[in-house]
């Protein structure tokens, strides 16, 4: 009964990640992963020891209690962090299973083999590595800790005696060995994202949450749960797909990214000069003479919510017989889909959203660019200032449409840090103000 209901839960699973992969179909994924994890939990309790089930029950109520509490409060922009603070704790409880484990209670797991020995060395390593680069990526999402460069020779040296401890705790079972290799798996995780540059921390959030699948994949074989294999390899497998799909929409390499000192600012000097300042009133008159527009939303609609207001303006442009259509960056806002979450919210039709390489030779050929609360994703030093942390990214092109209209509160910089030479372009106006009450001033206008 129990490996049927393991068995379902799977099949859950493998439903859930085929729904979430288009937003129609996420809320069946959604569901889909609800039912999986109630049968795998009803399972769980079904096969353990009656003693045990009290022990397991406040447990679960103490950390559905936090996790319910954390989730109601916490808002859209801040879920990236919250998602990196989840993959922490995997990979703290990889950690943890393999000590108990590796240390045990009971004498069933009393004389490891070496294949039980690779598996927990594995489970607790992959464990610690996430563990150490989530808190990492959850401080500097949160905006906490800005980074800085590591030589990439500490790494290598790092990751050599990571496997010579590895491989010593295999042949000898040898208990400070397994310590140290832990040490090692800890400091590593922290040293491979602190030199992380701004453009490159969303495949690390994809690749630490492939690694938090590979950690529970492995814990898995150490406990012969066959569930725990088969959804930590799942996770394992579907974060290690994004991160990849991710690197080729970047034209990056993940070598490049972890070999490359991105974290400090640009030392390119900052850009000079003029802006032209616009108000709502500019934008309405430019907007409605326009033939064709393009909205670029980035991570400043999403603090601001002007998604709603967003699609009230295409609207009533569409109205007039007016082209719009919205330009999505792969890396716009904090997290993967990001923008394509918010812009279903708010009923935007999945016809009039195109991503960067569909869109992209369109900005020459159209009027306006309304740019609402982005940035670095419309950079150019990505094209042309090799020493930018965002060189090679590739940008959506706003400078070619006929005029840009750039929505954000003040001059500040984006998430990497980086001057914007856009804001002081001939064919630029900047808007000043937040993105949802300038939108807003400019659908009344209309
Ligand atoms: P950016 O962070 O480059 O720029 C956002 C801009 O929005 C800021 O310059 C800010 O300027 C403006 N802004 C903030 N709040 C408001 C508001 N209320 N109203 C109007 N404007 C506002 O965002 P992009 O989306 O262009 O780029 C994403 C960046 O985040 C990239 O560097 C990417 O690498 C990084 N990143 C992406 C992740 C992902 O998975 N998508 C994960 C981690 C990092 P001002 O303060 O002047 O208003």
């Amino acid at each position: 009964m129990i490996d049927t209901l393991y068995i379902i839960s799977s099949i859950c699973f493998i439903f859930a990640l085929n729904g979430l992969a288009s937003a129609e179909t996420a809320l069946r994924g959604n569901i889909c992963g609800i039912v999986g994890i109630v049968m795998a939990f009803a399972a769980t309790i079904i096969s353990m020891d009656i003693s045990n089930i009290c022990n397991i029950l406040l447990a679960v109520t103490i950390g559905g209690a936090i996790g319910i509490f954390v989730a109601r409060g916490v808002l859209m922009t801040a879920l990236p962090q919250l998602i990196a603070g989840f993959h922490s704790l995997v990979g703290l409880s990889a950690v943890l299973i393999a000590f108990s484990v590796y240390y045990p209670t009971s004498e069933v797991f009393l004389n490891h083999g070496s294949i039980e020995l690779m598996e927990i060395g594995l489970g607790s390593a992959i464990g610690a590595i996430t563990f150490s680069g989530s808190v990492i990526a959850f401080l500097k999402l949160h905006g906490l800790y800005k980074g800085s460069n590591i030589n990439p020779a500490l790494n290598t040296f790092l990751a050599f005696s990571l496997i010579s401890s590895l491989m010593y705790f295999v042949i000898t079972e040898n208990h400070g060995a397994f310590v140290l290799m832990n040490i090692l798996s800890f400091i590593i995780g922290a040293t491979l994202l602190i030199p992380i540059g701004g453009a490159d921390m969303p495949v690390m959030v994809s690749l630490l949450n492939s690694c938090s699948g590979w950690a529970a994949s492995g814990i898995g074989f150490t406990l012969q749960n066959d569930l725990l294999i088969i959804t930590g390899a799942l996770v394992g497998a579907s974060g290690a797909i994004l991160s990849y799909v991710m690197c080729k929409g970047m034209n990056r390499s993940l070598i490049n990214i972890i070999t490359e000192q991105k974290a400090l600012e640009s030392t390119s000097a900052q850009t000079q000069g003029s802006i032209k300042q616009g108000a709502p009133e500019d934008a309405a008159f430019i907007l409605k003479n326009a033939k064709s527009v393009i909205i670029v939303p980035g991570y400043g609609m999403a603090t601001s919510h002007a998604q709603h207001a967003l699609k009230e303006m295409s609207d009533m442009l569409k109205k007039k017989g007016i082209s719009v259509k919205y330009a999505i960056h792969p890396v716009a806002g904090r997290m993967p889909g990001h923008m394509n979450v918010l812009l279903a919210e708010a009923g935007v039709l999945y016809d009039d959203v195109f991503e960067l390489k569909e869109i992209n030779q369109e900005f020459s050929s159209s009027d306006v660019a309304y740019v609402v609360g982005a940035n670095d994703v419309t950079n150019p030093s990505a094209k042309k200032d090799p020493s930018s942390p965002i060189y090679g990214m590739p940008i959506l092109e706003v400078e070619k449409a006929k005029v840009v209209l750039f929505v954000k509160r003040s001059m500040a910089t984006g998430y990497s840090g980086i001057d914007n030479e856009l804001f002081y372009a001939p064919n630029t106006i900047m808007l000043l103000g937040d993105a949802k009450k300038m939108t807003e001033s400019i659908v009344k206008t209309l």
